[in-house]
């Protein structure tokens, strides 16, 4: 028996990056898994991904930013896979970067859109489907970004530090029906988002080498390895937490 068979998990952002790397690696322990992205052929070939590594994925688009694009992602995920175990709140790009002053508020507004709304909508029409089912696992994407300054990314960082203390006060709410909900804050990890095509990937592991202990760039499955354990029952006790995983960037 493969350690997810049975469990359904959503997850936005699936087109690309971590979302698909996460999303291959719960197919890969045997997950019925619903993606939402805004990007539908990228949805859809991580859904036919899922399915040759031996799970079941359907893709919905969705722009996680709005409400109703949200509950509809949310009811129809839960009715086409039966429920919902686990929610993997991911969607993100990286928001209007420059000086604080020439920041316009349509960018910072579209930015919280993104990366915070999202999280709160899908959190609100997540819980009631976990509740019904007697527990479940909420994981978001927040950032080393969240957790120190992040020059000229001022609205991104502000988002990014926003959902460690969504994640503890929903883990504070959520504990007495069993649902979870911890945050993960990636460094850099090797995805579109990161920039670049990552062709030159000596020179890229070369320079991470001089800034971080482990002298490689991360992959979209070294994040996936961190939100299935948070997801899974081996994680029964762990709420409320903020996990970083950066080849230890930060930890020196
Ligand atoms: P990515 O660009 O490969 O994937 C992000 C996905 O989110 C894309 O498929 C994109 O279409 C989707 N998306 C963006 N806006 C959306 C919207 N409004 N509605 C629906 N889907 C939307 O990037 P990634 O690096 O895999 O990023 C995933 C998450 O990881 C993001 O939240 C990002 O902030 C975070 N993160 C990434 C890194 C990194 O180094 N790559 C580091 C720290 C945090």
């Amino acid at each position: 028996m493969k350690r997810f068979s049975g469990k359904t998990v959503l997850i936005t952002g699936g087109a690309s990056g971590i979302g698909r790397g996460t999303a291959i690696r719960f197919a890969e322990e045997g997950a019925k898994i619903a993606l939402a992205d805004l990007n539908t052929a990228g949805g859809l070939e991580t859904a036919g991904l899922c399915e040759a590594a031996g799970g079941e994925a359907i893709f919905i688009e969705t722009d996680v930013s709005c409400e109703q694009a949200m509950q509809d992602f949310v009811e129809s995920a839960a009715s086409r896979l039966g429920g919902i175990d686990v929610l993997f709140n991911n969607a993100g790009f990286p928001g209007a970067v420059g000086p604080i002053e020439a920041l316009s508020v349509e960018d910072w507004d579209k930015t919280f859109s993104v990366l915070v709304r999202s999280v709160f909508l899908g959190m609100k029409f997540s819980v009631p489907h976990m509740k019904q089912r007697g527990g479940g696992a909420i994981v978001s994407t927040s950032s080393i970004g969240g957790l120190r300054g992040y020059a000229f990314g001022h609205a991104y960082s502000a988002c990014k530090s926003a959902l460690l203390n969504l994640t503890r006060s929903a883990a504070v709410e959520l504990g007495r029906f069993n649902i979870r909900v911890n945050c993960i804050c990636p460094g850099q990890i090797l995805t579109p988002m990161a920039g670049g095509d990552h062709s030159d990937l000596a020179a890229l592991e070369a320079d991470m080498a001089t800034r971080q202990p482990i002298p490689r760039a991360g992959r979209p499955e070294d994040i996936g390895n961190a939100v299935l354990y948070l997801a899974s029952k081996e994680a029964g006790f762990i709420t409320g937490e903020i996990i970083t995983i950066d080849g230890g960037l930060l930890a020196g």
